[in-house]
């Protein structure tokens, strides 16, 4: 059995990854999940252990000595990171992996695991995305300016990610994700055994 994928998505704050993500976890149930270490605080009803595992700063930087965190990135003064064995656990198992990276994070982990499919999610067009952001009603004008021009930094980093998909609508765009991974497990690297298998029949 080969291993499962490692799928990284990322995209532009205010561009509809979470949606997306949840989109294609209800089309593909199957679909590891990694819970993150992060050094921010908890939100609303998140608990340790489910939404993410909350460390302070001096214990995710213990968790990074030791080479338990694969890839971390600091986002808004928090550290986020992915831990390592259970993303091999479940790979080795033969389970994809589904991430919710920064792009820092997608392209560290790219680094380290050359095989792992990173997607960058583009919004249709910058006025859209700032349309979004402030539909949110939490952010002041000119945080959204603030956000429109990491937004476009973080674009810039577009042509190292393996795919690039336009959220139009989220159907569209979780289906692309799902044609994505479909055509990987596809790839003839992957499918050598069975090929082998039926050639010594
Ligand atoms: P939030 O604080 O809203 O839950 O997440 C903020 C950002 O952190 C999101 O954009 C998400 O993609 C990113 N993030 C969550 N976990 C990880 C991780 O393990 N590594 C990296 N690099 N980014 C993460």
């Amino acid at each position: 059995m080969s291993n499962g994928l490692i799928i990284s998505i990322s995209g532009p704050s205010g561009v509809g990854k979470g949606t997306i993500i949840a989109k294609l976890r209800e089309m593909i149930p199957d679909f590891g999940q990694s819970i993150s270490v992060t050094s921010r605080d908890p939100r609303g009803q998140e608990k340790d252990g489910v939404e993410y595992y909350f460390r302070s700063k001096e214990e995710f930087e213990k968790l990074i000595a030791e080479g338990e965190i694969i890839e971390y990135d600091v986002y808004v003064g928090n550290y986020y990171g992915t831990p390592l064995s259970p993303l091999l656990t479940m790979s080795g198992k033969g389970q994809d992996v589904l991430l919710d990276l920064t792009v820092a994070g997608s392209l560290a982990l790219k680094e380290k695991f050359e095989e792992t499919v990173t997607i960058f999610l583009l919004p249709p067009s910058l006025k859209e995305l700032r349309s979004r952001l402030i539909g949110r009603g939490t952010e002041s004008e000119e945080l959204v300016d603030k956000r429109m021009a990491q937004a476009k930094k973080e674009i810039e980093n577009a042509p190292e990610f393996d795919y690039v998909v336009t959220n139009d609508t989220v159907e569209q765009a979780a289906g692309e994700i799902a044609a994505i991974v479909a055509a990987e497990h596809a790839r003839f690297v992957r499918r050598s055994k069975e090929v082998d298998s039926l050639l010594s029949e």
